[in-house]
């Protein structure tokens, strides 16, 4: 392949400051240091062409058959690290050179095709295509040489697969959606590929505008402070309330956390986001305090993330001091998932928090978030039932025996009971029989903007 286009053609100069042309001289120079380094841009151990090698001459390939349909698959090794420590190195390098194998037979054997060994365990192949099973052959036949190779290791490789929609695709563009679909599946035992769809290309588009938003939207202001409240379901008193953080990008409107809160979660942004939330919480109930009214606590969500953060303990009691509002008033929520990584360190921040006066809540009680085991532990000053415990206590009777018995449960164990995503009626008075009175959700009230909430008070 690395031979099929040697003209040497030369750049029009008149054309170097357009876009077009700078394409060209870029293209112009990677064509250069193909041709020029032909031995050098192969991989000593597979003889496979490394990465940019591979993308001027895929870019090639696609270049002078446009109409083509095309496919990038892109594989990775889980854990390949492993297999050199416990197999040794030359049992990898054996590994890898056999697998490089079958991509060179593949090279050689299909139409318009070229494989690249990036790095390490990290191979990929271009190739042209009719119908998807073809693709799926292909990695099957890889898959096999690696699950037949003589090796004492449990090798898990994961395939990620791109395909070109109408247009010529972009190499360096199915080559990353090929990745991504990839590391969707990666160290699963049960998937070996993958395929890049919709949702994907969906998913990444909001990610990476996400991620070159987030600044801007937070000094910009663009984060808001809704609050849902909690109320007396026995009287119809509010009692409280929820922060909860909406994204209202000038673009989009508005977006739910659920769409960017695990991207931050990703990139660490999630902590600047909760301090921001937190921040609004305390100068709003500092403002009602300043004009002589009584607020309700309004709780605030610490996210897991902050586990990995040995200052949140005294940024909390900072925002306290600085707007001079009682802890009281901004109780936590909090998820097990926020205890898994280090317990201990947790519950020592939090033991530091509650003497100063905050009390915390255990967040989305009875999903796989906040389990029994947790309840044991005596520092949750409250329990929040999550909406999926009551969602079906009108059709299942084995659902209301549950409920029942776990707020006596929790009754006994002498903790706060407030129940989430009440939304009929009937759950409303079952909940009242089983002596559980706080409540938030779309029964009572939606999340609305701060002010419609203290208008409300
Ligand atoms: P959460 O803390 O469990 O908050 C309750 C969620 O349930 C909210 O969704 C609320 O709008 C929704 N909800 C309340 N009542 C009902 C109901 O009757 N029916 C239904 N279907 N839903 C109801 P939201 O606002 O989309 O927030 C989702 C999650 O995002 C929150 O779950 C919380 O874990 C997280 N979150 C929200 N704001 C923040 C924040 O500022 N920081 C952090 N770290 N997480 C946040
Ligand atoms: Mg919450
Ligand atoms: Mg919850």
């Amino acid at each position: 392949m690395e031979n099929q286009n040697r003209q040497t053609d030369v750049i029009d100069r008149s054309k170097q400051n357009t876009e077009a042309g700078k394409q060209e001289l870029y293209m112009y120079s990677l064509r250069k240091m193909a041709e020029d380094n032909v031995e050098k841009n192969k991989s000593p151990l597979t003889q496979l062409q490394n990465l940019r090698s591979f993308f001027y001459t895929g870019g090639e390939i696609i270049r002078q058959h446009p109409t083509e349909q095309y496919a990038l698959i892109a594989m990775d090794i889980a854990q390949f690290k492993a297999v050199n420590e416990f197999c040794g190195r030359d049992a990898g390098d054996a590994l890898l050179a056999a697998i490089a194998g079958v991509f060179r037979k593949l090279d050689t054997e299909r139409p318009l095709t070229i494989s690249s060994h990036a790095r390490a365990d990290v191979f990929a192949l271009l190739t042209t295509y009719q119908e998807e099973q073809e693709l799926i052959d292909i990695v099957m036949q890889i898959k096999k040489v690696i699950d037949d190779f003589p090796i004492d290791c449990k090798v898990l490789p994961a395939f990620g697969i791109a395909t070109s929609q109408g247009e010529p695709p972009a190499i360096s563009y199915l080559k990353d959606c090929a990745t991504m679909a990839l590391n969707t599946i990666k160290g699963k035992f049960y998937a070996s590929y993958a395929f890049f769809d919709e949702k994907m290309r969906r998913q990444q588009m909001l990610e990476k505008q996400i991620e070159n938003n987030i600044v801007t939207a937070l000094q910009n202001g663009q984060f808001a402070l809704y609050i849902q409240p909690k109320v007396d379901m026995a009287t119809g008193e509010i009692v409280g309330g929820e922060a909860l953080v909406r994204w209202v990008d000038p673009e989009h409107g508005v977006i739910s956390p659920g769409d960017f809160l695990p991207v931050l979660e990703k990139n660490g942004f999630v902590i600047d986001l909760d301090v921001y939330m937190w921040e609004q919480v305390f100068k709003m109930q500092s403002e009602l305090l300043s004009q002589g009214r009584r607020p309700v606590p309004v709780s605030v969500n610490v996210s897991r993330v902050h586990a990995f953060d040995k200052s949140f303990c005294d940024t909390l009691c900072r925002l306290s001091q600085r707007y001079q509002v009682d802890p009281s008033y901004v109780p936590l929520e909090l998820t097990e998932s926020a205890f898994l990584w280090d317990e201990q360190g947790m519950y020592r921040q939090l033991e530091i928090l509650q003497s100063r006066g905050f009390t915390a809540s255990m967040d989305d009680f009875g999903t796989g978030y906040s389990t029994m085991n947790m309840l044991k532990n005596q520092s949750m000053d409250e329990v929040k039932v999550d909406q999926a415990f009551i969602r079906d206590l009108e059709t299942n009777e084995k659902s209301r025996v549950v409920i029942r018995h776990t707020i006596r449960m929790l009754q006994e164990l002498g903790t706060d009971i407030i129940v989430e995503g009440v939304e009929t009626e009937e759950q409303k008075k079952f909940l009242l029989e089983c002596g559980c009175k706080a409540a938030q959700g779309y029964l009572f009230y939606k999340p609305m903007p701060w002010q419609e909430f203290v208008s409300l008070l």
